[in-house]
């Protein structure tokens, strides 16, 4: 026969399936010695019987009541049904997810005409055996039989100003036994029947009614919204009451065993005396900070904090628990892991290592990646975010959150910014000359691109917050206007971004900020340890980079030298070396350029000491660097010094129909070698000037788009006469390496060949998966959602690793690499690598090191870690 039900005794925290938490936990609490109230658990099997039986009491259930019932009985050493001792229950729901407030609890449940009286008479207490009985009606009533509360509620007020009392607690036992009267007229009218005068048959209509809220619309939404499944029912805990109702020396509270938004080591929580259940929450009455127990009843306050110390180390865990004192004695009513943020999520697994409670793989193991993200972002609040609708969703592209008003270009976003004005930038897509307008704003977002389009890249490096490809907006930069199905925005409008999430709202929500605490860079270390390759930071500045070593960065795997070239002075420097006809005209620009490049790389190699770093010589087409409008146009041509018409014409040379797959990387330097030479010499006497002032610097120099074995050993043999050139003029030494990205499906194939003159190789897996799948990276966000929605493809392959394909390819080329050269050093530095599971998955075939935005760079330990667990 199925045993439905479950004393205290005879339950513990691992039945929670059966128990649900609540009944699991009391069941726990019992066990280890704590005063927990007499009581037993009807499971979440009986539950699912009583469903099944389309709402009808499994008879085993029913049969089986009565005798726990005298067994509580004889417990309490109170009767249910009886002439003396009246025992009072409370009728709690519980279910194995917690499902805060979802459900109704009913307390003083078994009081009737008769049991109130003996009740008052055995207390001494008339006026709370009175409140207790009204309390019942009211919650039976409201709960059992869907009477509702305002019903009772104004019932109540009225009686308070007829009698002209202040507080439900100035109400004389002869108010309450008026208002009992009042509310039993109220049930009889709104349900046709008495209130039950037989406490066993309000049981089973109680427990019934527990059963049922199982589907009451407030527990669907809630397991909607939070993924939960509907189909494991809620368990019943009986339980004899105790009450904090009962004068001065009684109370009830709420209390974490820590601080839940910080996560520091203090009690944190609320009472209130001479109060029952519901009346904290309730803020009727102002509660007390539990530190004033503590000078009301210092040694019960002792013992609080004893006891909750030791539930915190049983459960390993901060724990929130429900407490009542009656009368000066403590009894314990709930406890369960605390709701926190992320900040103290961290900061509590970092006490727990120091106090010993938990081990480094216990921490690993307990952290989410959601809680590093969300510790490192700007949050929206919970429960403002909840109740809003947003008008689009577009790709998570960069996490975080953002509240701001609407700008459409770079510059209007940047002046706007220069008045104090919370930006966000709306563009179709953005480019490398929007950067200074993207740094300027609080978050980006795009119509067209995926994860890995400049947005998306340029934003996860900022940690900026991005949504991009919202392809249901139309947005006009001209007319400065953003369309979404149901309505308009333009410039200066409210808005927010959840790149998170990758939903837009069309008003302004408040934001909780991210601060990097100490627990956090802790955490950074205690990972390090345990990862068996080591995270590398892509970063094009030294501010970049300093932010990655925050998060305890190995160095650069990867710095992008073109994005040095934007700023204003060096991008006409730029322009004119990109223009020029002539040697002679190229080399003016590049001597200008040089010695920025200089300042550049002595800055990171300053920041970065002994630690690698990486530099990949220009790798863009060079039309990305020249202008679109035909004012900037006519400008240039002014600033340089050169008739529009030839200007138009160069223009035109230059422009490519397959950009991607065109001039570009390598190639560019087989055309102008002047380039790389300028950025090798820049970096060599950077590296020497460092050198000087006694840090040593080994720089890796990165040629990107290798696709075969000849241009590289030509790139490499130029490479290295150039930088002979200065350290012969400097009469100094320098050890460097050269290495090549590999992101070609070309380069994989002949990787064994291409080992024979690489020092290291990086992966660019944003264009190797490009060329490997033949996805644009910039256009593929349109139509690769469809390939998930219909299943033709499990995740977009530009977010995480395509190992059957792009994963197989690389597998291959490290293993023909090693085969040449066994000690070639192998990273990984496209977007992939700082993505959990796709960083996993590189350091299983072998790669020695992941390079990843500096935000990235957590997660990727984090997975690393877990990965190495
Ligand atoms: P919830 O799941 O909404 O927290 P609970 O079942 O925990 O509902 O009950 C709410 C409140 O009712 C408790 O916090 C406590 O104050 C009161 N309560 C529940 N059971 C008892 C009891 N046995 N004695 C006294 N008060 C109780
Ligand atoms: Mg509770
Ligand atoms: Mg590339």
């Amino acid at each position: 026969m199925q045993n439905y039900i479950y004393f205290f005794d005879e339950g513990r925290k691992e039945l929670k399936h059966l128990l649900g938490g609540k009944g699991a936990n009391l069941a726990e609490m019992k066990r280890i010695g704590l005063p927990v109230p007499a009581g037993f658990t009807v499971t979440t099997a009986a539950c699912l019987a009583y469903f099944n039986a389309k709402q009808t009491m499994p008879p085993t259930l029913k049969a089986a009541l009565p005798l726990a019932i005298e067994r509580l009985e004889q417990e309490t050493a109170k009767q249910l049904v009886g002439t003396t001792r009246p025992l009072l229950l409370s009728v709690r729901s519980g279910s194995v997810h917690s499902m805060p407030g979802m459900m109704d609890t009913i307390l003083n449940l078994g009081l009737t005409d008769q049991s109130v009286l003996i009740l008052a008479n055995e207390t001494n207490n008339p006026r709370f055996a009175f409140d207790c009985y009204r309390r019942l009606i009211q919650m039976f009533g409201n709960v059992v039989m869907g009477i509702s509360s305002a019903l009772f509620e104004e019932a109540l007020t009225a009686l308070k100003t007829e009698q002209q009392r202040a507080r439900d607690t100035d109400l004389t036992s002869d108010d309450l036994q008026q208002l009992i009267t009042t509310y039993k007229t109220i049930y009889r009218t709104q349900t046709g029947k008495d209130f039950p005068q037989d406490p066993l048959q309000q049981l089973m209509l109680a427990i019934e009614a527990v059963f049922d809220s199982w589907y009451n619309p407030r527990a669907l939404t809630y397991r909607q919204l939070h993924h939960l499944a509907d189909d494991l029912g809620t368990a019943v805990t009986i339980q004899e009451m105790v009450f904090g109702n009962m004068g001065d020396t009684s109370a009830t509270g709420v209390c974490f065993t820590r601080n839940p938004s910080t996560g520091a080591n203090e009690i944190f929580g609320e009472f209130l005396l001479n109060a029952q259940g519901e009346d904290v929450v309730a803020g009727i009455r102002t509660p007390l900070p539990m530190q004033s127990l503590q000078h009301i009843m210092p040694s019960l306050y002792a013992t609080f904090s004893e006891r909750i110390q030791l539930l915190e180390t049983h459960y390993k865990d901060m724990q929130d628990v429900e407490f009542t004192i009656e009368k000066g004695q403590l009894y314990f009513l709930q406890t369960r892991n605390g709701k926190r943020t992320a900040a103290a999520q961290i900061h509590l697994l970092m006490t727990f290592l120091d106090e010993g409670l938990l081990t480094a793989a216990e921490v690993i193991e307990r952290l989410s990646y959601d809680d590093i993200e969300a510790a490192l972002h700007d949050t929206f609040n919970t429960a403002a975010i909840e109740a809003l609708t947003p008008f689009a969703i577009g790709l998570p592209a960069s996490p975080g959150a953002a509240t701001g008003q609407l700008y459409f270009s770079a510059t209007a976003a940047q002046a706007a910014a220069e008045h104090n004005i919370p930006v966000i930038l709306a563009r179709q897509e953005t480019s490398p000359e929007d950067i200074a307008g993207m740094i300027a704003s609080e978050a980006i977002i795009t119509s067209r691109g995926g994860m890995t389009s400049h947005a998306a890249v340029v934003a996860r490096g900022m940690g900026t917050a991005c949504v991009c490809g919202c392809h249901t907006l139309l947005i006009d930069e001209v007319e400065k206007t953003l369309h979404y199905d149901n309505g308009i925005l333009t410039e200066g409008d409210w808005l927010s971004v959840d790149g998170s999430t990758g939903k837009l709202y069309p008003q302004k929500i408040p934001l909780s900020p991210a601060v990097i605490t100490p627990s956090f860079k802790r955490l950074m270390q205690v990972l390090s340890k345990r990862t068996h390759i080591s995270v590398r930071a892509n970063a094009d500045t030294a501010t970049d980079f300093a932010q990655a070593l925050q998060f305890e960065a190995s160095g650069i795997g990867l710095t992008r030298t073109e994005h040095m070239f934007f700023s204003p002075e060096r991008l006409l420097e730029m322009r004119r070396l990109i223009l020029a006809t002539t040697a002679a005209e190229r080399l003016v620009a590049l001597n200008e350029l040089e010695p920025h490049q200089t300042a550049d790389f002595s800055a990171l190699f300053r920041t970065a000491g002994s630690r690698p770093v990486t530099i990949r010589l220009l790798d863009p087409p060079l039309h990305e660097f020249l202008p679109t409008q035909l004012s900037e146009q006519q400008q240039l041509a002014t600033q340089l010094n050169i008739s529009p018409l030839l200007l138009t014409e160069r223009l035109a040379a230059l422009k490519e129909s397959n950009p991607m797959m065109g001039h570009r990387g390598v190639r560019l330097a087989i055309s102008y070698p002047a380039i790389y030479k300028m950025q090798v010499q820049a970096i060599v006497k950077s590296a020497l000037q460092l050198q000087a002032e006694g840090i040593t610097v080994t720089p890796e120099i990165m040629i990107p788009l290798i696709g075969s074995e000849a241009e590289l050993n030509w790139m490499r043999h130029f490479l290295e006469q150039a930088i002979d050139e200065v350290l012969t003029d400097a009469n100094k030494q320098l050890t460097y390496t050269i290495g090549t990205m590999i992101e070609l499906p070309r380069a994989c194939l002949i990787a064994g060949k291409l080992a024979t003159t690489a020092d290291f190789f990086s992966f660019g897996t944003n264009d190797l998966t490009q060329m490997v799948y033949g996805f644009s990276r910039d256009d593929s966000a349109g139509f690769l959602p469809e390939y998930i929605a219909k299943q033709l493809l499990p995740v977009d392959p530009f977010q995480t690793i395509d190992k059957d394909g792009v994963g197989q390819l690389m597998q291959q080329a490290i293993l023909a690499a090693k085969a040449t050269k066994p000690g070639i050093k192998i990273g990984v530095c496209g977007e992939l690598g700082g993505e959990p599971l796709s960083v996993a998955y590189f350091e299983k075939i072998g790669v020695d090191y992941v390079s990843c935005s500096p935000y990235r760079v957590p997660l990727a330990k984090l997975a690393l870690a877990k990965a190495a667990l």
